[in-house]
């Protein structure tokens, strides 16, 4: 459970980049072409941009942006402050996406620019001749009502039904859909914004947000911070603010503001505690933003702001660990990035690593082991599901979507392979390891080739009778688990084993079992662990007793659900087909059309709620189910 950030995304495979490139800025298409040539992947290359910041480096960007809700456009400018890297460099190349360019100045001057060809991963390169004594480049632009990342939701699709709603979700490469930049995670830039909006509505950003400020429709943000441009966001929407610490509060439509306050009080106390072991937090203030249920993914790490989906509003603090995952992302991932989406392992495998780490702070050892079986058992699952070689950590992503990067793998194998080296040399060793590597790498984005030069010189060069080079890079290199790898337990678990197990067999009817203390992670592992065969009489039996067709705990409720799938157990249908309409999170969503493609009776009930559902969902929950329905 807990697929976090936007993880549980998988994106099926339907892009090719074939696209013959004419225009000029193909240095990262080119070379990602030419893959006959090219035999090693060139560490630090993104492949997934066609900007070149090697020769000139965009360092601030200003934008000045209005949000037209009938049109579904941004429209305005982006003003980029420019570094020359080389002497002579005189063409600026910046990655865009479905962007409508109305024109490009240097110091108020119009100057020569043109897009090359497009590529259906990549989008379309701008390139701009720079006079010699440029050192600001503004384009004026507007974007497309179909951007791939910003999502323009109507009144019905909200909470509160009143007002529409606006978010962008720029990673992995969707900025360049809403920004002309160069959208790579190697280059990072502090911003200033100007948003207007409707007067009614509040914007927000990932940057500083005055949670007092006078609602009226324009307002101004700054990031001081250098951030990689994934991490730049904003939603627009009728939105409240309630604090929840001094340093931490959140922001939702009026009818979930109080339930999230409820449901995310620990928020500060994570804060506090995850400063205690792994430095300072260094981003001011530290606040989420609760989304509309379409919303595709857990969450979003967007700086100052971490974007949540409401679905895990649950009343009992069960999935608070999205919330621990998204603000440790304030170290691993947003303090220090990775590269490229090659490298998406350092920034996700040590979150979720941190994640399990600051749960048992605050909650014990029982949640923590708890929750990393259900992590490992999720892992193995995707192991059993992926391609060899999609079960390397630092994947091969050439010629490929960069959304194809998002499996349990940079998470969970990930996030392993750091448990082992914690159990190598003892826990206090390794995060005192951590706080230096935090400190060490602040504020850059680095690869796995970083990476291991520094473990040579530390971890490695201290501990050579723990650890080995050879170890480290087959959990790197290497599809699925090394010999020897730590499986997590859990003693609560066993538990459940054995309770699940005299059910089954008959020992004990449902309403004889003593649930009055499982937490949903129990009920998680009871209901995940099942057969995927079940007799319709055992099904209603232990729907009888529990009313899990009626669980308002949406990941219980999924776990249900698939079973009711794989059964054709009807009584839980009508709560299937709200629940398919009512959520957009693709990770809840998509293993149940995946499972009612299977039978054309099914596929006829998906196709019907994927049609009532679609004005909703996000374009990439579009993206992801539609291949599961009837045309
Ligand atoms: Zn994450």
């Amino acid at each position: 459970m807990n697929k976090l950030c936007w993880i549980c995304l998988a994106v099926p495979v339907m892009f090719s980049c074939s696209q013959p490139v004419t225009g000029s800025g193909e240095t990262a298409l080119s070379q990602h072409n030419d893959t006959a040539v090219a035999k090693h992947i060139e560490a630090g290359n993104d492949y997934h941009s066609f900007s070149n910041p090697d020769e000139i480096t965009v360092t601030h960007l200003d934008l000045a942006l209005t949000a037209d809700f009938e049109q579904k456009q941004l429209k305005g400018r982006a003003t980029l402050d420019i570094v020359r890297q080389q002497a002579g460099a005189d063409t600026l190349v910046l990655d865009t996406r479905d962007l409508n360019i109305n024109s490009v100045t240097v110091n108020g001057q119009s100057v020569d620019y043109s897009l090359g060809a497009s590529d259906a991963n990549l989008g379309t390169p701008l390139s701009i001749s720079l006079p010699a004594n440029a050192k600001q480049v503004t384009v004026n632009y507007h974007t497309s009502p179909e951007a791939s990342g910003v999502q323009w939701l109507t009144p019905a699709q909200t909470a509160g039904k009143q007002h529409p709603f606006l978010f962008t979700q720029a990673q992995a490469i969707h900025a360049r859909s809403f920004i002309p930049l160069q959208d790579s995670p190697q280059v990072r830039i502090t911003y200033d914004a100007n948003i207007k909006t409707p007067a009614n509505l509040l914007a927000v950003m990932s940057a500083s947000n005055n949670p007092h400020t006078e609602r009226d429709g324009d307002y101004s943000f700054s990031m001081p911070q250098p951030i990689p441009s994934y991490l730049i966001a904003l939603a627009i929407g009728d939105l409240q603010f309630q604090a929840m610490g001094d340093r931490t509060g959140v922001y939702a439509e009026p009818a979930l503001l109080k339930a999230a306050a409820a449901e995310f009080e620990d928020t500060e106390s994570m804060l506090e505690l995850t400063e205690e072991k792994y430095g300072p937090y260094r981003w001011d203030r530290y606040d989420l933003l609760i989304l509309p249920p379409s919303f595709p993914f857990g969450g979003m790490e967007n700086p100052r702001l971490s974007f949540i989906t409401p679905t895990v509003i649950a009343g009992d603090k069960s999935l608070v660990s999205l919330i621990a995952h998204e603000l440790a992302h304030s170290w691993s991932g947003n303090t220090v990035t990775n590269a490229t989406w090659r490298d998406l392992w350092l920034n996700e495998g040590f979150t979720t690593y941190l994640t399990y780490r600051i749960m048992e702070m605050l909650y014990g050892p029982d949640r923590y082991n708890m929750e990393a079986v259900l992590g490992y058992q999720s892992l193995q699952s995707d192991i059993d599901a992926l391609p060899e070689a999609d079960q390397k950590l630092a994947i091969d992503l050439r010629g490929r979507n960069a959304d194809e990067v998002f499996s349990d793998i940079p998470y969970e194998k990930g996030a392993l392979m750091l448990r082992e080296i914690e159990q190598k040399i003892g826990r206090e060793a390794f995060d005192k390891f951590l706080l230096n590597y935090f400190e060490h790498f602040a504020f850059e984005s680095i690869t796995t080739d970083v990476f291991l030069t520094y473990l040579d010189k530390t971890l490695l060069k201290d501990y050579p009778e723990k650890l080995s080079r050879a170890r480290i890079e087959q959990w790197i290199f290497q599809p699925g688990l090394p010999e020897g790898a730590p499986e997590p337990q859990s003693d609560a678990f066993s538990d459940i084993d054995e309770v699940r197990q005299r059910w089954l067999t008959d020992k004990r009817d449902a309403n004889e079992i003593d649930t009055t203390l499982w937490t949903t992670h129990e009920w998680l592992y009871f209901l995940n662990n099942l057969p995927d065969s079940l007799p319709a009489q055992k099904l209603e039996e232990l729907d009888n007793a529990f009313s899990l067709t009626q669980s308002q705990n949406n990941e219980i409720a999924h776990s249900w659900l698939m079973i009711a799938v794989k059964n054709e157990y009807k009584p839980a249908y009508d709560r299937l087909y709200k629940y398919l309409v009512n959520i957009g999170r693709n990770k809840l969503v998509k293993p149940l059309y995946r499972e009612l493609a299977k039978t054309p009776q099914g596929k006829k009930l998906a196709t019907k709620a994927f049609n009532e559902a679609k004005a909703g969902y996000h374009p990439l929950t579009i993206k992801a189910n539609e291949g599961f329905i009837n045309d």
